[in-house]
């Protein structure tokens, strides 16, 4: 019998859910351990907090003295919260978070000691860090990495340390992580839209893009995911027979949550609010054993750190649990995958959402404003955009009929589809009051306050807009939003500030109002646009066709989609908007074909060392058995045995026949790895690898799960997808 399996199954089988208390409202666990603005009133002088204020407003600098102020009464806080060590929190190109911890305890002398942290030690460290990933950026003996810290994104306390969120920079200058990019973006965003913004309202002095994420995982016992080293090593299945009952019922989908998932959830929930993440909502997903958590919107920047962090908790509290979480896009093969819905807009310092329409002509005026140039904005750059979400775990997903489609489209329902039709037809140039008026009140001042409940719905895109926001569905839930944030509020900085300039020169040039010049520009870019929009259904083959006829990128593969992040007009929008320089936009497009070979090199070993090693033996081992079950049935009927061991006899050349397979299979995907891995240019090398190893995954999982149908159920090593997935 196979042990291991078995011993899993026996474990998962004594189970109970933990008993999660909640002794305190929610409302009152919410950032409790967050240096949030309540707790720096509590702790800073009124000095050190405006400068705090300013610093995340208008970004100015902090003064080396207040820092030191401010570093003192976070260790206060700090401690009072039980920490004794603190890390610069940062996200290197690993897409994981990176944290180094020093305690604040340091001796005076005369063997005496106290808590100590310097404002030096707040505002900048140097973490060790030459073993991440930095595509070229950083020889190890030059140029240095620090991490510096950023206010915008609060300190809090997770466990018994105190997390200061930083970026991660060369001493040269260049980003060697996610968040300056994105903070850059923002920057410009903020600069761009404030800009426009102004044309609908004086008083706006600062936009900030807003995020929203649902993430989706799949929960799976420890003990399971433990016994099977695919999941352990590549976060997902390699090989399994798929389960007779998946999701074919929809009987997951929103249904009753499993109570050891709950006492997680619930676990996990608090945890979150204690660090300050709003979660919100949270159910069951399509398949089996997947579920989703979405927290209340916030300013992008912080919503990418909290997401960031939620991944590192669930994963801690998934332990507590007995659980494994799963955030591969595809972990099993014929049942969903999971994605990370980034639902996007822009939000001003006077409380209006931009991307809501409102009660007046003049709002909703504004509203089509910033609607029209964010389509205007991925028609322009959907090739970027895709090229921000895709890696080796998201090939699985996009394109695969369940997620949205490898092609960029945008949806934005029938009536608002109407209301663009209408405007296409503007006149050009000056615009009658007769006009005007029409406008305003008939196209305009139609489009309904609230139109969240009469927008349709479209699953099948991968970019919606949904009432008071666009939702970027193709981001994948193993991802870091940051690369796809920085992406969509470059391009829409970008486009506004175009707009921006060309509503002006329109004014000076016909002289006519604001509003008409406003009309006019929008009329255009709703005509340069048409082609990104699509209403249909983006799963069918029509679309792809479609699609192609629109000249819309259909990269299928990350190799293929990656290219677009290094293109001619790539680096000119990133040097344009001042989000990256040549370098550093190089670097990253080298630390991300680098980790797609790797993770495809990965997953070949561990499936050539699963079915040489697992799978080939087992069915040795049955095969064996049946001969002898053979041989015994010809001891008994002589010549005559042909007849009653028929079923075995043809067992056992399908298991031949299945074993050779294997074995000529994988010796060819190591040729191929061999020859992939002496590629120099690691473009190259990555296409090798795509093209030439990774076919044979799917021909060699073939045979192992027909393998797995033949053989004794108690012989077979690696829990089954029926195990995995209906245990909780
Ligand atoms: P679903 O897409 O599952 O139907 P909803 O449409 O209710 O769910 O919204 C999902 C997410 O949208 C939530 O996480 C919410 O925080 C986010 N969201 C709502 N308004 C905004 C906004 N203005 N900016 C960014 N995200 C938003
Ligand atoms: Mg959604």
């Amino acid at each position: 019998m196979s042990v291991l399996r078995f011993k899993a199954i026996q474990e998962t089988m004594n189970r109970k859910p933990i008993i999660i208390e909640e002794k305190v409202k929610r409302s009152e666990l919410f950032a409790a351990n967050v240096f949030n603005e309540t707790a720096m009133r509590q702790y800073l002088t009124k000095e050190a907090y405006d400068s705090v204020m300013d610093a995340i407003e208008k970004g100015t600098k902090i003064s080396r003295s207040i820092a030191n102020q401010i570093s003192a009464s976070m260790k206060d806080w700090a401690i009072s919260k039980g920490a004794t060590h603190f890390t610069h929190w940062f996200q290197p190109l690993t897409g994981a978070t990176a944290e180094k911890h020093d305690a604040f305890f340091e001796t005076i002398g005369n063997g005496a000691a106290i808590e100590k942290f310097g404002g030096g030690e707040l505002v900048q460290q140097e973490p060790d860090a030459s073993s991440f990933p930095n595509g070229g950026l950083r020889n190890t003996f030059e140029a240095r990495g620090y991490t510096a810290w950023d206010p915008t994104s609060p300190a809090f306390v997770y466990g018994t340390t105190l997390c200061i969120p930083t970026v991660f920079v060369a001493y040269t200058g260049e980003a060697l992580d996610y968040k300056t990019p994105l903070l850059r973006a923002l920057q410009e965003v903020d600069k761009a839209a404030t800009a426009v913004a102004k044309y609908f309202d004086k008083n706006v002095t600062k936009v900030n893009a807003t995020l929203g994420w649902e993430q989706e995982y799949f929960l799976i016992d420890a003990a399971l995911a433990k016994s099977r080293p695919d999941i352990s090593l590549t976060g997902r299945t390699l090989l399994g027979h798929s389960s007779a009952k998946g999701q074919q019922l929809d009987d997951h989908y929103f249904g009753t949550i499993p109570s050891r998932v709950l006492s997680f959830m619930r676990d996990l929930e608090q945890e979150c609010l204690v660090l300050g993440i709003p979660v919100k909502t949270r159910h069951n997903e399509v398949a089996p054993n997947q579920f989703e958590l979405a927290p209340i919107f916030e300013e992008a920047n912080l919503a990418v750190d909290h997401n960031a962090l939620l991944m590192d908790v669930m994963k801690k509290v998934a332990e507590r649990h007995s659980f494994k979480v799963l955030f591969h896009e595809k972990p099993f093969a014929g049942v969903n995958g999971s994605g990370k819905h980034n639902n996007w807009s822009l939000s001003t310092n006077t409380g209006v959402n931009l991307l809501s329409p409102g009660k007046t002509p003049m709002r909703n005026l504004e509203f089509l404003t910033f609607f029209i140039n964010t389509i205007k904005a991925v028609n322009d750059y959907e090739e970027l955009l895709r090229a921000s979400i895709a890696s080796a775990s998201n090939d699985h997903r996009l394109g695969a009929n369940e997620a949205p489609p490898a092609i960029i489209s945008v949806f934005i329902g029938s009536q608002l589809s109407s209301v663009l039709d209408e405007l296409e037809n503007v006149t050009k140039g000056k615009i009658s009051p007769q006009e005007m008026t029409d406008l305003k009140l008939n196209v305009v001042g139609k489009i309904p306050e609230i139109l969240l409940d009469n927008t349709d719905r479209n699953r099948t895109s991968p970019f919606a807009f949904t009432g008071n926001k666009f939702e970027f569905r193709a981001v994948g839930s193993m991802a870091n939003c940051a690369n796809a944030m920085t992406v969509l509020n470059t391009i829409v900085a970008k486009q506004l500030k175009e707009f921006k300039i060309e509503v002006d020169a329109y004014i000076k040039k016909h002289e006519v109002k604001k509003d008409d010049a406003i009309f006019n520009v929008l009329r255009e870019y709703i005509k340069a646009s048409k082609r990104i929009r699509f209403e249909g259904n983006g799963y069918g083959k029509e679309w792809e066709k479609e699609a192609k006829k629109r000249k819309l990128s259909n990269y299928k593969t990350t190799p293929e989609a990656l290219k677009s992040k290094i293109s001619k007009s790539t680096i000119n929008l990133y040097e344009e908007m001042n989000i990256m320089n040549k370098v550093e936009v190089e670097a990253r497009y080298e630390i991300e074909i680098e980790e797609y070979t790797l993770r495809l090199q990965i997953e070949s070993r561990v499936l050539g060392d699963l079915s040489r090693n697992h799978i080939v033996p087992t069915a040795i081992k049955y095969q064996n058995i049946l001969i002898e079950n053979v041989k015994g049935l010809k001891e008994i009927y002589g010549e005559g045995f042909k007849k009653v061991a028929k079923e075995q006899m043809s067992i056992i050349e399908g298991i031949s026949l299945h074993i050779e397979e294997i074995n000529k299979q994988v010796l060819e995907m190591i040729e191929e790895r061999k020859k992939a891995n002496s590629i120099n240019d690691s473009e190259k090398r990555a296409n090798a690898y795509n093209k030439n190893v990774k076919p044979y995954f799917e021909s060699i999982r073939y045979h192992c799960d027909k393998l797995e149908f033949l053989v004794d159920d108690n012989l077979w090593p690696l829990a089954k997808y029926r195990e995995l997935l209906f245990t909780r």
